[in-house]
């Protein structure tokens, strides 16, 4: 097999525009699949790694991590898929395989370190670039199946916007008779309330204002309450089983932890930039639980598309061309999108 040449969204140094170009993708390993990517969606720490916000990034950057397409091209062990197969890739296209994490279907949280989908180094040296392109060669072990009803476009952001969600939920217990509020209706939020109604939770969504209370009821929230209104905080102290955190911005933590009922669970899955200040007692005092979660595994990441599709659930998205990706960046950071970003990457057009 020879070298493969895709077309790709690439960023050459930090914070400057993305380039449509080519980049060589490997040859096939023998569990490799290639993907012909057809949409990759905009996750907001894509922009973070492009801006170079969460410390130094490797460049040229081809990001993404969201990315849906059909399987061209298998390697010679590769069991699992076919060409033709409609698939996925997350966060992550490697681990060691053997750690105790590994072995536990979180590789996630490999011992080794996972590899990161772009920007990370694999364990071959190379820096990987991500979805933000027409192709790409991954180990059959980090590629997930997506289900027939779920639609590749809407699909794609369930690679990091549905796992992320789906994994805190499910692990504190998001189902019939659970009261779960979700702060934040952005990228992440958005999804959080769909599966978490589509587990059968009350739902309640908590955010800065009420323009998306009407999308909120759509996508199954039984109640939606200002943040701004001090009324809130009062009316739904001690309410909840569990709090899903969508939101990177510091939050006063105490405000929130008592709107849990005794046992209840606060997890967070965004990173704000300054430390939780939290006073003991507002854990201790009802045993509540104050959590982060990030991702899940392949198997998980598996399930949660199943489940998806189960209950006709997927992101809700907005497909754009490649040269209106630096436009959406700026959209996302100043929260103008419902509610996700999606490239379809056929539109790439290679200028050099
Ligand atoms: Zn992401
Ligand atoms: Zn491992």
């Amino acid at each position: 097999m020879t070298a493969h040449t895709t077309p790709a969204l690439s960023v050459p140094s930090a914070s400057a525009p993305f380039r449509q170009t080519t980049i060589e993708r490997r040859d096939l390993r023998a569990d490799d699949v290639r993907i012909d990517i057809a949409y990759a969606g905009i996750c907001h720490s894509d922009i973070h790694q492009v801006r170079e916000e969460w410390g130094t990034s490797p460049f040229p950057m081809v990001p993404g991590h969201e990315i849906a397409g059909v399987v061209s091209e298998v390697g010679e062990s590769v069991t699992r898929y076919a060409v033709g197969d409609r698939v996925g890739v997350g966060c992550m296209v490697d681990s060691c395989g053997e750690c105790e994490m590994c072995r536990a279907d979180e590789e996630q949280f490999c011992t080794k370190g996972s590899v990161m989908t772009y920007a990370g180094e694999g364990y071959d040296g190379e820096i990987t670039m991500g979805g933000y392109a027409g192709s790409v060669a991954v180990s059959e072990r980090f590629v997930c199946r997506i289900p027939e009803g779920l639609g590749l476009d809407a699909a794609a952001p369930l690679l990091c916007a549905g796992i992320t969600t789906y994994a805190p939920l499910k692990r504190w217990g998001a189902g019939p008779d659970a009261r779960v509020a979700v702060i934040g209706m952005g990228g992440l939020g958005h999804m959080g309330v769909k599966i978490a109604a589509a587990m059968g939770a009350e739902v309640t969504v908590l955010s800065r204002t009420l323009a998306k209370a009407e999308d909120a009821r759509a996508y199954g929230a039984a109640h939606q309450y200002s943040t701004k209104e001090e009324a809130t905080f009062t009316e739904l102290a001690g309410s909840f089983d569990l709090i899903l955190n969508t939101v990177s911005a510091d939050l006063p933590m105490e405000d929130y932890l008592a709107l849990l009922k005794p046992f209840g669970a606060m997890v967070n899955v965004g990173i704000p930039n300054s430390p939780y200040s939290v006073p003991p007692g507002s854990v201790v005092g009802q045993s509540k639980v104050l959590a982060g979660s990030m991702i899940g595994g392949i198997a998980m990441t598996q399930e949660m598309l199943d489940f998806c599709a189960e209950h006709g659930i997927a992101a809700t998205i907005e497909t754009i061309s490649a040269d209106e990706v630096d436009a959406a960046y700026d959209k996302v950071v100043a929260g103008d999108v419902r509610y996700r970003y999606v490239i379809d990457v056929s539109t790439i057009t290679p200028t050099d």
